[in-house]
């Protein structure tokens, strides 16, 4: 997580003190803490994933250089997707493309540069994310939306999070009916897979939503979604679910980690931990550890900005608002009305191009009354993406005892708890009861 400059979040909290220092105590008198599974990456994927390891039994340690959830998992929309069966595109349309490279497109900005050394990757992303690509891509990612939800619900329930959650679902803004009729494909996989929506008028949205401004045309309201208040201090709350539960965090970086006779061991910042088993759940950093163990995967950042703001007097939102044809979203958050870009494709660790988010902020003041900003600079982040925009999350094919959980694209706060759940279910040699093929790490075999 990055604020460019301001770093002070309201929900930060300071690690668990007693469980630390219990476990300091241990390093300190020379024991080695050994665990049955390390988890390396403590955003919604990996917290997610160790919090239900230690449901089913197991020992578990759970590793990041900082505290839990201040990445992606910390700075999205907070939308929890039942929806959402058609991949993200690349936009192919001649006015778009001119958009973008004219740096006016506040759906996608990106360096030429990358753009170009990404054309292999971005030649197999096009392909996943139409045609056929759809067709596989909605019948794989179905089964988890149809669960997230109530896994969320689950995790927040053990956590007591539940007051971030929030019922009404998200709406889908259309500000022209072309733009309407190109959605269809998303409408159509959803009928298919039994998820229902309303079609709305611009007085049936305004209806719903008062303080939204009627510069859209039709809106879609995906009712059976949720949101949540606050994504940061959910992953918060479910971090400290899991140390209630018994669960063990350390600070460190993941790249330490070595491979010994068969044991994984990593130096933490108290001393050295190991396990016979690791989850690799780094989100957009997974490939800095697993490059090192000849593991091959072609994750690519999908950066994103937020920014908070106040609303003008009177005005109001009570769900998320997605913005179709510019690409951002208007979530209303415990911090202000949070607004989100679209993506920006460059290098990680590039310098900030505050383009993207000023476009964004033009476009959002023309669809609802945002007044003052309530953070000095915008916030920056990165959703990691592989080529079908699924995550990857089971057994490495290479390593044994090595487990991936990562790639969870514009989905990880949603489907962080299930497949966080359906790995800890595989390491724990339970049966899922779903076919998750489309997820194996094996199918980026050469
Ligand atoms: C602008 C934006 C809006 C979004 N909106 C939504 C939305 O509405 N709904 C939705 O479902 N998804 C949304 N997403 C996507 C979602 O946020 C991500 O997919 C998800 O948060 C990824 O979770 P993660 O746990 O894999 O990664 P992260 O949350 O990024 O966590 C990775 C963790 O790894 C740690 N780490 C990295 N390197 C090291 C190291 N060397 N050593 C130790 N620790 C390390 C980090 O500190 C971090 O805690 C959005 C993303 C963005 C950017």
């Amino acid at each position: 997580m990055r604020y460019l400059t301001e770093p002070r979040r309201p929900h930060q909290t300071q690690w668990c003190a007693g469980n630390v220092f219990s476990i300091g105590m241990a390093i300190e008198n020379g024991q080695h803490t050994s665990f049955d599974v390390v988890v390396l990456g403590a955003g919604i994927v990996g917290v997610s994933t160790a919090f239900h390891l230690k449901l089913l039994g197991l020992d578990v340690a759970l590793v990041d250089r900082s505290h839990p959830g201040e990445e992606a998992s910390f700075g999205n929309a907070g939308i929890i997707q039942c929806n959402g069966f058609v991949p993200h595109a690349i936009p192919l349309n001649p006015v778009q493309i001119l958009s973008i490279l004219f740096g006016q497109s506040s759906a996608v900005s990106c360096d030429l540069k990358k753009v170009v050394s990404l054309a292999p990757w971005l030649r197999k992303y096009h392909a996943a994310s139409s045609g056929r690509g759809i067709e596989h891509y909605s019948r794989a990612i179905a089964p988890l939306r149809a669960l997230a939800a109530q896994d969320h619900l689950e995790l927040a329930r053990l956590s007591i999070a539940e007051r971030f959650y929030r019922k009404g679902g998200w709406l889908h803004l259309y500000r022209s009916d072309s733009s309407f009729r190109e959605d269809e494909v998303e409408r159509h996989y959803a009928r298919v897979h039994g998820v229902s929506y309303d079609e709305l008028s611009k007085d049936e949205t305004s209806t719903l939503e008062p303080g939204l401004k009627p510069v859209h045309v039709k809106a879609v309201h995906w009712s059976e979604s949720c949101s949540v208040s606050n994504p940061g201090a959910v992953v918060d709350a479910f971090w400290r679910g899991y140390i209630q539960a018994g669960g063990r965090s350390f600070r460190g970086d993941a790249r330490k980690l070595q491979r010994q006779r068969g044991t994984w061991r990593i130096e933490c910042e108290r001393g050295p931990i190991s396990a016979r088993n690791v989850v690799v759940a780094l989100g957009a950093w997974s490939m800095d550890l697993l490059k090192e163990f000849g593991e091959d995967f072609p994750l690519v950042a999908k950066r994103g900005y937020h920014m908070h703001y106040q609303p003008e007097p009177g005005a109001s939102l009570s769900r998320p608002v997605v913005d179709v044809d510019n690409g951002f979203a208007l979530t209303p958050t415990d911090n202000g009305i949070r607004l989100t870009t679209g993506v920006e494709l460059t290098d990680r660790d590039a310098p900030a191009n505050l383009n993207i988010i000023k476009l964004a902020k033009r476009r959002a003041s023309e669809l609802f009354p945002l007044g003052n900003a309530l953070q000095e600079a915008p916030w920056l982040g990165s959703r990691p993406c592989l080529p079908d925009s699924l995550p990857v999350f089971g057994a490495s094919y290479k390593t044994p005892g090595l487990w991936l959980n990562f790639g969870h694209a514009h989905d990880g706060f949603t489907l962080g708890p299930v497949t966080g759940r359906l790995l800890a279910e595989q390491i724990a040699g339970k049966d899922t009861g779903l076919d998750l093929t489309a997820f194996a790490p094996s199918r980026f075999a050469i």
